[in-house]
């Protein structure tokens, strides 16, 4: 009996990602090891971000790291630093942020349901660029001049939502936001693959990079990594650790937290209700290590062994697999469906009604497709779900 029989839950295998809602995806059993270890033992939660921020360092070329219970809070506590600085005043007030710099400047196009974390500090976003799409004369997203133009002594920030297609490129917004003296912070959460990116928006300049434990790193669900600049990822500890502390026994180790620095020691901050435990840093080290270990060759083929496994389980479907030349990708595969036979929306509901349960994506149901996506998969869930899908449309 497992725990979730215990509570009467049902499992169900992920076939959609690594959707937060289906609850993540699924940890290696190294990595669910390294947690139980990690609960074991108590320790000084500072020293272990001490030693979280050495290993992000390493992996991602940034000058220190921190972990925070999601991409989402780490957003929040690198936003909360970008408008605070070192200064304690200025944390214990937060999200009160009269007479501080407190907007941000953000391309029109990448507003997002995210940017509540941002938001939920205090900052206002002011919004540049109209990605005019709907007239059909428009051809341009928001310019480089443009976020230049809306910064102001009050721009705590520039916050950029890291994609492909994204527009400015990240090194020309870096570089309009640095000859104004404004840090850039990035929402990198679901950049992974490919592995490059780890290093590449540090490397292009970004003050601030925050990436998801729980997507394609594969690390706790509840967990998120911040890399970055050492003073702001300073600024971020402070308003995340647990500060209960008398200032003369205080002794953070300094290569997270240079106490000096200050001119006393910060209360609790906006970022305490984003806490990560020792199980989630450990378990995130532990899953960042695993990461980079595979490579994008390796997970690329593991992936597409499973596409290629729903794929031939289809056999007679009009069935695509997407993204199998390109390792930087994930590959996938798209069902088409006949509008005759079965909708979309009719087979996602059939399949997750099924026992078991299989989560598919919906997200293309406006074109007649159904995907399927690897990322969520448990060694020999993929035959389990070829056959389930391949039950249902044989039904039609
Ligand atoms: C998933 C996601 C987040 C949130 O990441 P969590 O680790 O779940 O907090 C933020 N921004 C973007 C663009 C995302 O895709």
């Amino acid at each position: 009996m497992t725990v979730y029989d215990e509570l009467g839950v049902r499992t169900l295998i992920n076939a959609k990602g690594t959707a937060t809602r289906l609850s993540g995806g699924i940890m290696r059993r190294e990595v669910a090891a390294a947690m139980v270890e990690a609960s074991q033992a108590c320790v000084d939660i500072a020293e272990l971000q001490a030693a979280a921020s050495r290993f992000i360092a390493a992996a991602t070329g940034a000058e220190a790291g921190y972990v925070a219970s999601g991409a989402s809070a780490c957003l929040l506590i690198g936003a909360a630093a970008c408008i605070t600085g070192l200064d304690p005043g200025r944390m214990a007030r937060l999200p009160d942020t009269t007479g501080m710099k407190n907007q941000c400047v953000m391309v029109r196009s990448q507003r997002n349901f995210y940017d509540h974390a941002i938001r939920a500090t205090g900052l206002r976003i002011v919004e540049v660029g109209l990605p005019d799409r709907y007239a059909g004369a428009g051809v341009r997203d928001a310019e480089a001049w443009e976020i230049d133009d809306a910064i102001t002594d009050a721009t705590a920030c520039v916050f950029y939502v890291a994609d492909a297609q994204a527009r400015p490129s990240l090194p020309d917004v870096v570089a309009v936001a640095h000859a104004r003296g404004v840090p850039v912070l990035v929402d990198a959460a679901a950049q992974l693959p490919p592995q490059d990116n780890l290093r590449r928006f540090i490397a292009e300049g970004a003050d601030l990079v925050a990436f998801s434990g729980g997507k394609a790193l594969g690390g706790p669900q509840a967990s998120g990594v911040l890399a970055g600049r050492r003073d702001l990822v300073m600024a971020a500890a402070l308003q995340h650790l647990d500060l209960d502390v008398f200032w003369d026994m205080w002794s953070p180790p300094p290569m997270l937290i240079d106490k000096y620095r200050l001119k006393g020691a910060p209360q609790h901050g906006i970022g305490r209700s984003c806490k990560a435990g020792k199980e989630e840093i450990v378990g995130l080290l532990s899953a960042l290590q695993l990461f980079v270990a595979e490579g994008d060759a390796a997970r690329h083929a593991r992936w597409l062994k499973d596409c290629e496994t729903i794929a031939a389980a289809l056999d007679g479907f009009l069935v695509t697999i997407t993204g199998s030349n390109d390792i930087a990708a994930v590959p996938a595969v798209e069902i088409t469906l006949d509008p005759d036979r079965m909708s979309p929306t009719e087979l996602c509901l059939r399949l997750l009604a099924g026992e078991p349960a299989v989560a598919l994506d919906p997200a293309l149901r406006d074109k007649g497709i159904v995907t399927v996506n690897p990322m969520c998969l448990r060694p020999g869930d993929a035959e389990v779900a070829g056959q389930q899908i391949a039950r249902v449309l044989r039904q039609f």
